[in-house]
């Protein structure tokens, strides 16, 4: 999988070293396992997916081009929305030094909580909440991903997002349900928006699910 996604054009060293740690097949069902190295979103139950590899870590990739990851190097704190089966959780815990990751789906948050276990990642937060609002407490971040995407990007996302901080969220594009894979960076001056490839994410929504 790692030289796959090198080969796909991820240069990111510490990135890819994140997918050569975190081992994808405990984080999908037993029936799933052969399929786990392979470039394919895969379900984790309660109508959601695993995102695809490359879509991960192209947009890890893409946060680490923002103003302070590059001034210091590495990712500091993160916020994820869409905890899912925690994979990319993994992924950023072994990157951040810190990182909130939360999901509206309750039992995919006691999943991901489950299967994070036994990595003991002591940077990771998982919070079971509206990922719509953000997560005010830890704020502000560096940087933010969303694996879920809506018709626009929350006002909590952009409030919480630190000056010199990168955003990476897929975005929807015109009525259908097609999405584009959106950067927004925070300056002292106020918001750039820069707009990348198509992608298909599961659909961002609000409220909370037991
Ligand atoms: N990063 C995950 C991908 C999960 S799919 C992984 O590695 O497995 C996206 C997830 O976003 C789904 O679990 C969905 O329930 C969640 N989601 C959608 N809208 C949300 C919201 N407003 N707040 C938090 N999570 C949300």
């Amino acid at each position: 999988m790692v030289q796959r996604l090198r080969a796909g054009g991820i240069r990111h060293e510490a990135v890819l070293a994140a997918f050569e740690r975190v081992p994808r097949h405990a984080f999908v069902d037993a029936a799933l396992v052969t399929q786990a190295y392979e470039d394919t979103s895969l379900p984790i139950g309660h109508g959601q997916t695993i995102s695809k590899p490359s879509v991960v870590a192209r947009m890890i990739e893409l946060l680490y081009g923002g103003a302070n990851a590059q001034a210091s190097g590495r990712l500091v704190n993160v916020l994820e929305i869409g905890t899912g089966c925690g994979y990319q959780a993994a992924l950023l815990g072994t990157l951040a030094r810190s990182v909130t990751s939360i999901e509206r789906l309750k039992p995919l948050h006691d999943k991901a909580r489950e299967l994070l276990a036994p990595l003991r990642p002591p940077n990771l937060r998982l919070v079971f909440g509206d990922g719509m609002l953000g997560h005010a407490p830890n704020a502000p971040y560096d940087a933010i991903i969303a694996a879920a995407g809506g018709a626009s990007v929350p006002q909590a996302w952009l409030d919480q997002l630190a000056e010199g901080g990168r955003l990476v969220t897929p975005v929807r594009d015109g009525g259908g349900d097609g999405q584009v894979l959106t950067v927004i960076d925070r300056h002292a001056e106020g918001y750039r928006r820069s707009v990348h490839e198509a992608v298909k994410f599961v659909p961002l929504k609000s409220g909370l699910a037991r």
